[in-house]
């Protein structure tokens, strides 16, 4: 049994921890803040296989049928549904993207189907249909409760003996050759080290500060925070808007019905970079901009109240692809998931559980694709299609 240490307490780390923890391994998990306080207490619930290019789409195919069984093997309400993704196109030349998509995305079992608007609104029922031509459906995309999900992980990793500590910062490592022999870390003002096997570097935005504590240069793997935001309204009756609906032309702008309350979580692609990494105000932009489009997808939504309003991190490689494996002998990173972040967890928590103990993986992850040094060499991936 080795000593590995995981950097973040968001949900790829904590996946990752009840990952190793079930593969016997002994774990100690650092989160500076509390568990999920980074991006993933902040998403927007949604989990997608409908990705436009190969790697993703396999990750996440695989990522969902985790996501069908979690509930069962963490014994825990987390609230997953298989209420669908809906693409809307707003032109034909769109219509022709979203064919070949789903193509792509049926060659590897995602049951994706071009709709049209008929069949749309009776699975939105307040939507639209005016603007658009047709749809892309896969009603085997879906949504899960971000915060049972984090807890269900943690509380099964803890059963398991995971030593899993809040407000305890990672300030430094050890470091012999290529080897991390040591994490240092402060808890209540007190600093303390702790020898270790291996290192994840599970820290989303702030994996580049965590790279440079390793020796290694803070761009080596470029993860920008770009501030991302929600508003939600009043709990409307369920079954209004259950999918995620999103017309990508509408500078990437959706709505989803949260799966618990009934409330309608509005997003869009209105980024701003962020001024630090304790950037996450809400902007007054943001909500005007957000609701003229959510409103345009579902008019009813002009007479629900707005009752929450809020910011977090898309954490951004240049391709909006994360940055996964290993980048010294014992120093591994899983980080920069921009939008999906969320729902790739139970597919990469697993993949890198087996990566760092068996030097591979049975996972369908396409190692090269997500290779961390791939910046270095100049080598950008085709841009991971981006929404919530
Ligand atoms: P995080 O949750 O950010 O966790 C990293 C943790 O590392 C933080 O808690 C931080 O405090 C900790 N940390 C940093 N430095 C240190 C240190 N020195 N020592 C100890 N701990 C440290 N994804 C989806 O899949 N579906 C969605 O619908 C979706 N919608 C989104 C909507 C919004 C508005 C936002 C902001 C994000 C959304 N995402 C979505 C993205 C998703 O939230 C993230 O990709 C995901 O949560 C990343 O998880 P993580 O564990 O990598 O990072």
């Amino acid at each position: 049994m080795s000593k590995i240490a995981v950097i973040g307490g968001g949900i790829i780390g904590v996946a990752t921890a009840y990952e190793l923890a079930k593969l016997g391994e002994e774990v100690i998990l650092f989160e500076k803040n509390y568990f999920g306080s980074g991006s993933t207490f902040r998403c927007a619930t949604g989990i997608r296989a409908q990705f436009t290019d190969e790697a993703n789409i396999r990750l996440m195919k695989y990522s969902v049928e985790r996501w069908e069984k979690l509930e069962e093997e963490l014994n825990f309400d987390i609230n997953f549904r298989q209420t669908g993704y809906l693409f809307l196109a707003t032109s034909e030349d769109e219509v022709e993207a979203f064919k070949a998509n789903i193509k792509l995305q049926n060659r590897f079992g995602v049951p994706t189907r071009l709709i049209d608007m008929d069949e749309a609104r009776e699975i939105v029922p307040i939507l639209n249909t005016e603007p658009f031509l047709a749809g892309a459906w896969n009603p085997k995309d879906g949504k899960a409760n971000p915060f049972k999900t984090l807890f269900a992980y943690l509380f099964r990793a803890r059963e398991m003996g995971i030593d899993a500590r809040e407000h305890t910062e990672v300030i430094g490592f050890e470091r012999e050759g290529n080897t991390i022999t040591a994490v240092k870390f402060r808890h209540n003002g007190r600093i303390e080290r702790v020898r270790v096997d291996a290192v994840l570097n599970a820290a989303n935005a702030w994996a580049p500060l965590i790279n440079e504590m390793a020796g290694l240069k803070r761009n080596l793997v470029p993860i920008t925070a770009y501030k991302h935001q929600l508003v939600k309204t009043e709990p409307l009756e369920p079954g209004q808007a259950e999918p995620l609906v999103c017309p990508p032309s509408w500078n990437d702008a959706y709505i989803i019905q949260d799966g618990e309350d009934g409330g309608i979580i509005c997003g869009a692609g209105i980024e701003h970079k962020a001024k630090s990494l304790n950037d996450v105000e809400p902007t007054y932009d943001f909500l005007r901009g957000v609701l003229s489009y959510a409103v345009k997808i579902a008019p009813p939504l002009r007479y629900a109240h707005i009752v929450r309003q809020w910011a977090g991190f898309y954490a951004k490689p240049p391709d909006s692809n994360p940055a996964i494996g290993k980048l010294l002998d014992n120093f591994y990173i899983a980080a920069g998931f921009s939008g999906h972040g969320f729902m790739m967890a139970p597919a990469v928590g697993q993949a890198m559980a087996e990566l760092m103990t068996k030097g591979r993986s049975s996972v369908p992850l396409d190692w090269e694709w997500y290779d961390p040094y791939r910046f270095e060499r100049g080598e950008l991936r085709s841009s991971a299609f981006q929404i919530g």
